[in-house]
């Protein structure tokens, strides 16, 4: 049974709950490793990311959490990195990294925000062609860890997120698969485990978590790994749904990562 998860958001950006308040309820949790990855500083945009200001707080305060509870649980000090970040992250323990805008000309699109934005971006940037952005994006999703040297792939299928009540990719199109699968291909050499993400079925968004089962079989075929993370904004989705959907990812035969080293 996994008893970790390294994906987890707190008060030091769009979390609801303090980092030690995560870690007292991970503690109760039974788990053994835990990571903060807050949402690294993106220039162009503030509005969900840490503060700069608050970055020498946060490693203070994680540091200190790591001392005070070390005895009951490893605690690792990690950031959520942002493809577009320019961030120094050297002095992080770990760096996921996740592709949450596609830049096209001088937009930020922003994948995650709502079904509509990947629409009018569609339409501005590819006359209406949806899997033209659904293209672009998996090109900067094959470069994420190149670019950021990250430790974890983070949510490699986000701009799926509100596929299901609002489809606007066609995911069964050779096209989809083939743009998708050029990212995995870029991305395996690398032996970076891509997450197996429930962060959208627990804030509603979707019923089974990122990537799908389809991709996973497809990254399982190529010789990759996969590492279970929860994308937490508040300490009672911790490990959420890790034990429902665990026995279903080991079937298909993919090496899952249960700690990060
Ligand atoms: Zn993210
Ligand atoms: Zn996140």
């Amino acid at each position: 049974m996994i008893k970790t998860d390294y994906h987890m958001h707190t008060t030091f950006c769009d979390g609801k709950n303090s980092p030690e308040e995560m870690v007292q309820s991970a503690i109760d949790m039974g788990m053994e490793e835990m990571g903060f990855s807050v949402h690294g500083i993106t220039f162009h945009d503030n509005s969900y990311c840490m503060k700069r200001e608050k970055k020498p707080l946060y490693i203070e305060e994680i540091k200190a959490l790591k001392e005070k509870y070390r005895d009951k649980i490893k605690i690792y000090l990690g950031v959520e990195g942002d493809y577009y970040s320019s961030e120094d992250v050297s002095m992080y323990d770990y760096v996921i990294g996740s592709v949450h805008y596609v830049k096209i000309e001088d937009e930020y699109v922003v994948v995650d925000s709502n079904a509509e934005c990947l629409k009018k971006a569609s339409d501005k940037y590819f006359g209406g062609d949806t899997l033209s952005f659904a293209e672009k994006y998996y090109e900067v999703v094959a470069d994420v860890v190149n670019k950021l040297d990250c430790d974890i792939i983070g949510h490699f299928n986000l701009l799926e997120k509100f596929q299901e009540k609002t489809p606007i990719f066609d995911t069964e199109s050779e096209r989809y698969k083939k743009a998708w699968k050029k990212a995995v291909d870029a991305l395996i050499p690398s032996g970076v485990p891509f997450e197996i993400n429930t962060g959208a079925i627990s804030r509603g968004y979707r019923t089974v978590p990122y990537p799908s089962f389809e991709m996973i079989e497809y990254i399982k075929e190529k010789g990759g790994s996969v590492i279970f993370s929860s994308d937490s904004h508040a300490k009672d989705t911790i490990m959420y749904e890790f034990s429902k959907w665990e026995d279903k990812v080991r079937a298909t035969g993919v090496n899952i990562k249960e700690k990060l080293r």
